[in-house]
């Protein structure tokens, strides 16, 4: 098998690239659509931990087939998190919590009764595709 050159390889990463911006561009409508139905979902609960904890695993389903994420409200903070549901003694419904990696360890901020405000953000960029587009 020939092996590639570099500027095949630049071909390659330029055509790959092509096919994400479309990607990306075809996601537009759909990402219109889901800030609506965030906007919906603002200051609501579902009644029991077990319904908020199944519309944060659809949210998060869905953030992860179109690879983005909600951003973390704590302040000083606002990574690319999940929202997740769980519940403590004390709020039997469940808290509301943005998870995402801090310092290397997985975490989880705040804590609200009924779902924030949550606004589309990209998903971090995997680290071992940051290092190829360097080159
Ligand atoms: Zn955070």
């Amino acid at each position: 098998m020939n092996k590639l050159s570099k500027n095949d390889v630049s071909e390659f990463l330029r055509l790959l690239d092509d096919c994400d911006d479309q990607v990306f561009q075809a996601l537009a409508p759909v990402k219109k659509r889901i800030e609506i139905l965030f906007k919906r979902l603002e200051s609501r609960s579902f009644g029991t931990l077990e319904a908020n904890k199944a519309i944060t695993a659809r949210i998060r389903d869905l953030l992860n087939r179109i690879g983005f994420r909600v951003e973390c409200l704590r302040d000083g903070c606002h990574e690319p998190a999940f929202l997740l549901c769980q519940g403590p003694s004390t709020m039997p419904q469940g808290a509301f919590q943005f998870q995402h990696r801090y310092n290397g360890r997985l975490t989880a901020h705040c804590g609200f009764p009924t779902i924030p405000p949550l606004k589309l953000v990209p998903q971090p960029e995997d680290k071992r595709r940051r290092v190829l587009r360097k080159k």
